[in-house]
């Protein structure tokens, strides 16, 4: 059976000590009131990444991400870290692909794939994003959108790779902006999502792979979303700077 995830992204917030009070409230409360198999991953900046692994220690529901990773090994790229750097503080989990990275640092489909591939070869599980602007929504185009994100950025990667690989859609319009895709918006192409994956890799890779929503979730909304039968879990953003909130998120999945 495939695995639940609530994945939080705290992007460019929270200082060094207000993180670790953060990540120490989300431990304590995912140990009190989470009861189910449901995984919390917390996406936080760089600095923060060591300190919190060490603090995830012995709290096997618990797991650690970075926001982003170079395509290459090492080298001279000032102010750049490594998958090899992330995977030697403890970190498991990767976001690649963010639409930030890809609106604000340019990041491509081209480059997705090479920094998916130097991710996996780093033992890192990768949260790799896609999803569609407004415009492409409203255009009709989101399904080819979505589909030539998918297949351009991971479709190269081995079947026993891709099933490494969490998957994220994320519609653009609905980051950050308080709207959110309807759970039959969602549902719809959450279900197309794993029927390109399930022509490219077969049925069982398809029936395994988490697909998570992300797009202004939250405690209101969660149960609803991820009761849909192709919506694994969630990537949250702001809801994720609060302990309760972003604990109540991954508690939809309470057995
Ligand atoms: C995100 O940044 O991945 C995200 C889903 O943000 P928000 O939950 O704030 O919409």
């Amino acid at each position: 059976m495939r695995k639940k995830i609530v994945a939080g992204n705290w992007k460019m917030n929270k200082n060094y000590t207000d993180g670790l009070s953060l990540f120490s409230e989300v431990v304590n409360m995912v140990k009190d009131e989470v009861r189910g198999n449901q995984q919390v991953v917390v996406c936080a900046p760089y600095i923060h990444l060591h300190s919190l692994a060490a603090l995830a220690n012995g709290h096997q529901q618990v797991s650690v991400g970075a926001q982003n990773a170079h395509q290459e090994e090492s080298g001279a790229y000032t102010g750049e870290i490594s998958a090899s750097m992330l995977s030697s503080v403890g970190v498991e989990y990767v976001i690649l692909g963010h639409s930030e990275r890809r609106q604000y640092f340019g990041e491509d489909n081209a480059l997705l794939a090479k920094k998916t591939d130097i991710a996996l070869a780093n033992g890192l599980k990768p949260i790799f994003c896609i999803g569609e602007t407004l415009t492409e929504r409203e255009g009709g185009t989101y399904f080819d959108v979505v589909k030539s994100q998918l297949a351009e950025g991971t479709f190269h990667l081995s079947e026993a790779d891709f099933g490494k690989l969490v998957i994220a859609y994320e519609p653009v319009w609905a980051i950050g902006t308080g709207v959110t895709a309807s759970s039959a918006q969602a549902q719809e192409i959450h279900a197309f999502i794993r029927k390109e994956i399930a022509g490219k890799y077969g049925e069982t890779v398809a029936q395994d792979t988490t697909i998570l929503y992300g797009g202004s979730c939250n405690p209101k909304n969660a149960d609803e979303l991820f009761s849909q039968a192709d919506i694994d879990g969630g990537l949250i953003g702001g809801a994720s700077l609060k302990s309760r909130d972003f604990v109540d998120i991954a508690k939809a999945f309470n057995s």
